[in-house]
């Protein structure tokens, strides 16, 4: 299949339960995807995107910016660069030229995956990594460095006792605490989030986080909206947002989830969401079930509990 096809309208199992008297068709719609299971669907396990075929590189190019978004990431031509090439020879080319590809895509069907809580999430951790670097004076992207460790730790006390947001701290389950709404708030500015987050930073940057975080809160509440939304003007937003960051914080890294939300997020309204924000595709629904599944888990036993989690999904 050579077109790009919405996942929302992707039938992939039809059961007929036939019943006296006529049958019942049960449809179930794959219509939510997480970067792993995307990158399990379409093959692009080492992909910076499962969008575009930009590499690391590329995304983080203002020429690449300035030139133009375009979703072109498409499976039948993963399939076909295994198709020509011996699976172990293709393995061992540079994962430039494998486009990212890790493995033979499980479907023939494009993933065009929205997750607009994720993208809340994922920003908003972006844009504390920012801060904590900047409140180091370490502008060279290295997330595990002692001193930015340090101004986390201590920024992540100062959120918790002067807003009550509780950000960032790793919880017992692998996550961390952060959850949608404190994203959403800390964008927001609510509890006057950035005064406290950036106390230590000195007044040049500051500004230029307050910029980033207004571009950033309102491109993330279009894209979590249930509103008509002008694309060509989220277009223009994006597209600035992308180049200031590059301009201004040139050391910092542009995650996946940041390059999807600011190359993609109109695109995927536009053209596969009727032109309205991704509200109706959000996970949260699905992410508020996990609480009862770890529960699940922790009751039954081990045996018990695969199969409780076979039926579940
Ligand atoms: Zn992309």
């Amino acid at each position: 299949m050579d077109k790009i096809v919405n996942p929302q309208t992707e039938r992939i199992l039809v059961n007929r339960l036939f019943l006296t008297g006529g049958h019942v068709q049960v449809d179930i719609v794959r219509s939510l995807f997480d970067t792993k299971m995307a990158g399990l669907l379409d093959g692009a396990g080492g992909a910076s995107c499962h969008l575009c075929t930009a590499s690391d590189e590329e995304i983080k190019s203002i020429d690449w910016v300035r030139s133009g978004f375009t979703i072109n990431r498409l499976i039948s031509d993963a399939g076909q660069l295994f198709d020509d090439v011996n699976e172990d020879h293709f393995l061992k080319l540079p994962s430039k030229q494998r486009l990212g590809i890790t493995h033979k895509p499980t479907s023939d069907i494009n993933i065009i995956a929205a997750s607009p809580l994720h993208a809340y999430l994922c920003v908003f951790w972006w844009y504390m990594l920012l801060i904590y670097h900047l409140d180091a004076g370490h502008k060279v992207w290295s997330p595990s460095d002692d001193k930015v460790n340090a101004s986390m730790r201590r920024i992540r006390a100062i959120l918790l006792v002067k807003c009550s947001f509780s950000v960032d701290i790793p919880s017992s389950q692998g996550g961390t605490s952060t959850t949608g709404n404190i994203a959403r708030n800390c964008f927001l500015d609510k509890r006057d989030f950035l005064k406290w987050a950036t106390s230590s930073i000195n007044l040049s940057d500051k500004l230029l986080l307050e910029k980033i975080q207004t571009y950033l809160s309102v491109v993330l509440r279009l894209v979590n909206s249930g509103n008509l939304i002008n694309c060509s003007k989220m277009e223009e937003l994006c597209k600035e947002t992308y180049e200031y960051i590059l301009v201004q914080f040139p050391w910092a890294n542009v995650t996946p989830s940041l390059h999807k939300l600011l190359s993609h997020s109109f695109k995927i309204i536009g053209e596969y969401n009727n032109g309205r924000g991704l509200q109706n595709l959000s996970e949260e629904c699905l992410e508020a079930c996990n609480k009862f599944v770890r529960r699940i888990g922790k009751i039954l036993p081990e045996k018990q509990h695969s199969l409780t989690m076979y039926e579940i999904f």
